[in-house]
């Protein structure tokens, strides 16, 4: 996606090799204008997987999320990040590592709102290692439902999160891929 590769390098910023950070559109500031295209691009991609729920992990994977479900007229669930460790039998849970805050969290789903009959497209922010999505892809597993396709707004093509999702069988989407940070410098592929 042109326009998104282009707000990227011109506004993100580069925190290492392997950090991007683009706070003033996508993680802290949003661009509701950018986040819409976005979604309509997500829909373009997976309309003809008959999509029932978007799945996603707080923080910033709702907004997104959001502005793809009302392309797909089909209801939001978002993963609640939880560091503690509670017995709750009416939640699907499953433990993730961060990426960028080099620590395990669990997420959690509430039985109530993902069901067997569900057709779910994961979305969210950045793709590294793919922890995230295969969090997400173990509730879904939980619940019984059916994983139809992975969106991922940022993907960081050096690390190897797409190899790890497209091993299980999902069909991975990305909008920009990043081939690599050199100098502060990002390059796409
Ligand atoms: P993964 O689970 O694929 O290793 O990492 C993806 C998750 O970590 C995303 O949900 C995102 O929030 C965060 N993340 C990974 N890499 C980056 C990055 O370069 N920049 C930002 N802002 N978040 C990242």
């Amino acid at each position: 996606m042109e326009l998104l590769k282009k707000r990227i390098q011109s506004e993100g910023k580069a925190i290492g090799k392997d950090i991007v950070k683009v706070d003033m559109f996508l993680n802290h500031q949003i661009d509701v204008e950018l986040i819409q295209a976005i979604g309509q691009e997500f829909h373009n991609r997976f309309k003809d997987k008959q999509i029932t729920k978007i799945l996603t992990i707080e923080a910033s994977g709702i907004p997104i999320a959001c502005m793809t479900a009302l392309y797909f007229n089909v209801p939001v669930l978002f993963g609640k990040k939880y560091t503690s460790e509670t017995n709750d039998n009416s939640t699907y849970v499953s433990n993730v590592y961060s990426f960028t805050k080099k620590q395990e969290y669990n997420i959690r789903i509430s039985k109530e709102f993902l069901h067997e009959n569900d057709k779910v497209l994961i979305i969210d922010d950045f793709l590294a290692n793919g922890q995230a999505v295969i969090g997400l892809l173990d509730i879904v597993n939980q619940a019984k439902s059916t994983v139809c396709g992975v969106g991922i707004v940022i993907e960081k093509g050096f690390q190897p999160g797409r190899k790890n999702i497209e091993e299980k069988g999902l069909q991975v989407e990305s909008l920009a891929i990043i081939d690599s940070i050199k100098d502060g410098i990002i390059y796409f592929i």
